[in-house]
């Protein structure tokens, strides 16, 4: 696979500088999901002496990196910017599997079901793709139904079929990442984090949930959808938190191996943007919505499925896949997403100390780039690059 590597190089990227942090200085990452865990990990790297603070521990629960599995696509519409990501965080996926031989990455493709001659989402991409050998394939309608007869394509016009990307498995990476991070000589401690005063400029301290106080010359706050109640101040109208639900459905006895070997989906409606990952460890057929939820909390939120979103999506599933109209519901997830206001991510210091840095929005699609995220950001803190403007978007919005 041909495989370009992200480099927002100094000499061409624009963006913020930072003060380049001198090596063998403290720093304390609090969130150990797919952020903060990639991110202490090539901070590490970079030979920072680091601690990773974790409430609950990496990939749990409550976190948005918490679910079995995430897609991984570098499909963005017109968006180069994170499509390169992407590229490079598929990298960075491969090499890490083979350094700690285990499998994390599926690649079994993603199929983009298209309703209309034109799909932006998808269309826009194809220069990019081009550009780094990754060509995506595009189906007729015969071609999809011949190929995949458990598909319902009536009311489609075509497909594209993605061979390069697939799904991860998404709370065992973040595992494996932690055990990396232990392994290559970080300091981990499992307790809620609590930020002490801002003087000078400067975070003083944090405060942790076992009484501790921990101080640092550099403090990361990769909080995921807790970061608005935590700095309320700055970003409380900046990251919104929405329950995101997800299913597991059982497939027919019968047909197990077709539903299996299917390929990451999603439907390109325009609207609720309904995706699936079969094959999750067997835990059986993904579905997964798209549309925001209702407002949630991420530590007291309740985590069942509301049924009216069930309802829909049981409908919306019978639809494309007929063979699952009547499939059990085995399990379900709700799952924060946590969102910026314009489904950027957001990496930059608090207005108020400039030793405090905000890593998060992942809006929903941040899981697959925690590599590249991770590699750059480090390299941002030892001065390597200056922060993209990509990042930087949500100070328009505050
Ligand atoms: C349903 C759903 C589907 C998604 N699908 C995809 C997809 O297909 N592909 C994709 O790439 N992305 C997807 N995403 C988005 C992706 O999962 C997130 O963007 C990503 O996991 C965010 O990681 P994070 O580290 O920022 O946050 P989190 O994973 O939430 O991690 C934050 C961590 O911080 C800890 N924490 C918070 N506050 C404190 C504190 N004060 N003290 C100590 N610890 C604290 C928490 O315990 C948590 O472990 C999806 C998200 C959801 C919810």
């Amino acid at each position: 696979m041909a495989i370009n590597t992200f480099s927002p190089s100094p000499a061409n990227a624009s963006g913020k500088k930072v003060e380049p942090l001198p090596k063998g200085s403290k720093v304390v990452v609090i969130g150990a999901g797919a952020f903060g865990g990639w991110t202490s990990l090539f901070l590490l790297r970079q030979h920072y002496n680091v601690t990773l603070i974790d409430a609950w521990g990496p990939g749990n629960s409550r976190s948005s990196s918490g679910d079995e599995t995430r897609v991984i696509r570098s499909t963005y519409g017109s968006n180069e910017f994170y499509f390169n990501l992407n590229v490079r965080a598929l990298a960075l996926w491969n090499e890490h599997e083979q350094r700690w031989n285990k499998r994390l990455f599926q690649n079994k493709g993603v199929l983009w079901l298209c309703y209309t001659e034109k799909t932006p989402l998808v269309d826009d991409s194809i220069p990019f793709a081009e550009k780094h050998s990754m060509a995506y394939e595009k189906l007729s309608i015969q071609e999809l139904s011949k190929r995949y007869p458990i598909l319902n394509t009536e009311d489609l016009h075509h497909a594209y079929f993605d061979p390069f990307g697939g799904c991860l498995r998404a709370r065992e990476a973040c595992q494996a990442v932690h055990k990396a991070f232990l392994e290559e000589g970080g300091d981990y401690i499992q307790a809620y984090a609590t930020p002490g005063k801002i003087e000078n400029n400067k975070l003083t301290s944090i405060k942790l949930s076992n009484g501790q106080t921990l101080k640092a010359d550099l403090f990361i706050f990769a909080c995921g959808s807790w970061l608005g109640t935590i700095f309320q101040e700055v970003l409380g109208n900046t990251i919104s938190c929405t329950r995101q639900e997800v299913y597991y459905f059982g497939v027919p006895q019968d047909q197990a191996p077709a539903y299996e070997k299917f390929p990451v989906w999603v439907d390109v409606d325009g609207k609720d943007f309904y995706y699936g990952i079969p094959g999750n460890t067997y835990r059986g057929f993904k579905v997964g919505v798209d549309e925001r939820g209702a407002n949630f909390h991420p530590t007291t939120g309740e985590r069942m499925a509301d049924t009216q979103v069930l309802a829909k999506a049981r409908k919306f599933i019978g639809h494309r896949f007929p063979g699952l109209s009547h499939a059990p519901l085995l399990e379900n997830r709700v799952c924060p997403y946590e969102n910026s206001p314009d489904g950027n991510f957001i990496f930059d210091h608090h207005p108020e100390a400039d030793n405090l840095f905000f890593l998060g929005g992942g809006s929903g699609h941040g899981f697959k780039h925690g590599p590249a995220l991770g590699e750059l950001v480090s390299g941002i803190i030892s001065g390597l690059y200056p922060i993209p403007e990509h990042f930087l978007t949500w100070q328009k919005t505050v």
